[in-house]
């Protein structure tokens, strides 16, 4: 059966202001969406276990987004819920690139089709990496996240200190 949400993947470590504006910019677009939340063993996460529930938290109070956990790869994932829509940003510089790949790669596969949505400008060149090294390197990223990111972030660095 068909599921008429558009999906929405990353990593989110952590959800940013430009995640969100993709994901309801999509849900405006197409009703609703499914945020899955990635998880690569092989990676190393800042904010590890805890992604989901910041990205539960952060989308709380925003109709038609519900948000679940992937685990292997994404177009399985699309598959067992009858998905066939992916939504993804698309900023300046490299994500173009990358970004035509993985759409070909997925259509090939499955036949899974992908919509990229340009960046909205204020939110251009943001990045999760980049927005990590300003977080640990004491920078003031609040106008980038939610507030519970920059709460989840304090804890962490008192758990750490
Ligand atoms: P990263 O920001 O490190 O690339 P993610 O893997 O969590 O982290 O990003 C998932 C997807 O979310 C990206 O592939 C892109 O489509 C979208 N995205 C991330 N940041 C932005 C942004 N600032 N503006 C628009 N889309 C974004």
């Amino acid at each position: 059966m068909t599921d008429a949400r558009v999906l929405c993947p990353g990593s989110f470590d952590p959800i940013t202001l430009g995640h969100m504006d993709i994901i309801v910019r999509a849900r405006d677009l197409f009703g609703s969406v499914l945020v899955g939340v990635g998880r690569n063993n092989q990676k190393k996460y800042l904010f590890g276990e805890q992604r989901i529930e910041l990205v539960r938290e952060a989308l709380a109070d925003i109709d038609g987004v519900e948000v679940e956990e992937i685990d292997g790869l994404l177009v399985d994932f699309a598959a067992a819920r009858g998905i066939t829509t992916v939504v993804k940003g698309l900023r300046f510089g490299a994500d173009f690139d990358f970004e035509l790949q993985m759409a070909h790669m997925n259509r090939g596969l499955t036949g899974l089709e992908t919509v990229l949505l340009p960046a909205s400008a204020d939110y251009l060149t943001l990045s999760s990496t980049i927005l990590r090294q300003v977080m640990q390197l004491g920078g003031d990223f609040s106008r980038y996240v939610p507030a519970n990111v920059e709460r989840a972030f304090e804890r962490l660095r008192e758990r750490s200190a």
